[in-house]
């Protein structure tokens, strides 16, 4: 039970690098700390013999929801399912990160286990101080992600994985029985201070962009505005002319705008300012959950008008608002011990350990987090809100993302069941897990191929 419980805590503050979404590697924030034997639940990781995933059919399902004799497994098995944000670290596809077998929540193992066919792997660059010293880091960077890609596709493993540069090469490597491949970029700060790297980024297979990250930067307003990069609260007050010149010539390229991290003007904005449809690659619903990264209503229907499509993502924070009671409970069970966080609690004797881990599973039984099930509210809410061909599902596995239930690529099936037992029927599953995005992927090419 202890081993068990510390081996989840210890692979969830292993996932929490949080690169990408800034969550502090704190033990009681992160979707880790969270999991020990949360519900009694099988460890993360530790998929029971036979089962697609731990926890297997409906790990997060209530009782109510039980599904009236349909059998998920097929369903699951006949969806091309995409999750469209799955970060990479600097040294992938190098002897320290093989993409095949690595410590990481996806790698292609885990893919074939958990019926996950295809993933944006993301080219992910940090904002820093606007200098021509950093901005050409940020590009370094982007190049050594997209080099990694590269390698994993062309040299390491082309039998297993291909990358996609068009929408139908996804319906067809997936046809051709490979996993698919395709490329995000995470921060418009990666394309230079004049936009000079984005035609380039295109030829090496960037299929979307997302203009901003954690910080302002050059081309639009971010959510989360950073005070310790000087950010006011709206630096444009949405999206900049170079932002506005860089939309038009991802345009013409066919390359998605991805409004995730963005302000909510920025978003709006975009919507009015692509021609074509955008995405939300890795964002979920404010009403549901009330956080600076999640969608209002008004953005989210605009999104709808535009046609574009909500990629929901299981990322604990956006997912379900930690309660403040919660929190304190947290800092007074580290006091308690003479903790200080962020707690690891591998580093800690024996005896210290178990009583924290033993804490953390009792503040878990009172404040439970967030789960399958509370995913899946998020999905139901925009689907009753903006209509079955505007969501689609996305992981953010790699840069934080994670939930009881879904904490690393083997675990997928368990959202697809969650949507059987709902009642979704075949038909939306599908729609949910790629259909949209490769919808609003052709429009994006379609709509190129006219400018
Ligand atoms: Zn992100």
């Amino acid at each position: 039970m202890q081993r068990i419980a510390l081996t989840a805590l210890l692979l969830g503050l292993a996932l929490c690098g949080c690169a990408d979404d800034g969550a502090p590697p704190a033990a009681g924030s992160s979707p880790a700390a969270n999991t020990p034997a949360a519900a009694g639940e099988p460890a993360a990781g530790e998929p029971a013999a036979g089962e697609p995933g731990a926890g297997g059919p409906g790990a997060g399902r209530s009782a109510a929801a039980e599904p009236a004799g349909i059998d998920p497994r097929p369903i699951h098995a006949g969806a091309l399912t995409l999750d469209s944000h799955v970060d990479i670290p600097l040294d992938y596809a190098t002897a320290a990160v093989d993409p095949l077998d690595a410590e990481e929540q996806v790698n292609l193992l885990k893919m074939v286990e958990g019926g996950l066919d295809a993933a944006f792997f993301i080219v992910y660059v940090g904002q820093t101080q606007r200098t021509p010293e950093n901005y050409a880091q940020a590009s370094a960077d982007a190049q050594t992600k997209f080099d990694a890609i590269r390698r994993m596709t062309t040299e390491l493993y082309p039998e297993r994985i291909t990358l996609a540069y068009r929408a139908d090469d996804v319906e067809r490597i997936a046809a051709e029985g490979r996993l698919v491949a395709a490329i995000g970029i995470e921060n418009g700060y990666a394309l230079g201070p004049e936009l000079g790297e984005l035609d380039r980024y295109y030829e090496l297979g960037a299929r979307y962009v997302t203009l901003v990250h954690n910080g302002h930067n050059d081309l639009a307003d971010s959510a989360q505005p950073r005070a310790q990069l000087g950010d006011v609260a709206a630096e444009h007050g949405g999206i900049s002319e170079l932002g506005a010149r860089a939309i038009r010539r991802m345009n013409e390229l066919g390359i998605m705008v991805d409004i995730s991290h963005a302000s909510k003007q920025t978003a709006l904005e975009a919507t009015q300012l692509s021609a074509a449809p955008v995405i939300a690659s890795h964002s979920s619903v404010r009403a549901v959950a009330n956080h600076a990264r999640n969608l209002d209503d008004e953005t989210l229907l605009a999104l709808r008008d535009n046609g574009g499509v909500v990629q929901i993502v299981a990322f604990e924070d956006y997912v379900k608002t930690e309660p403040p009671e919660r929190a304190a409970a947290m800092r007074a069970l580290e006091a308690s011990l003479g903790l200080e966080p962020p707690v690891d609690p591998a580093a800690l004797p024996e005896e210290q350990r178990f009583a924290f881990l033993r804490g953390v599973r009792d503040i878990n039984a009172q404040w439970p987090p967030a789960n399958v099930q509370d995913l899946v509210d998020h999905i139901d809410y925009a689907v009753e809100l903006i209509g079955i061909d505007h969501v689609g599902i996305s992981s953010d596995f790699g840069g934080g993302g994670g939930i009881i239930g879904w904490t690393d690529a083997r675990e997928t099936p368990n959202v697809t069941y969650e949507l059987v037992a709902r009642g979704y029927p075949e038909e939306e599953i599908r729609k949910v897990w790629s259909g949209n995005l490769l919808r609003v992927w052709r429009e994006a090419e379609r709509i190129a191929a006219e400018l």
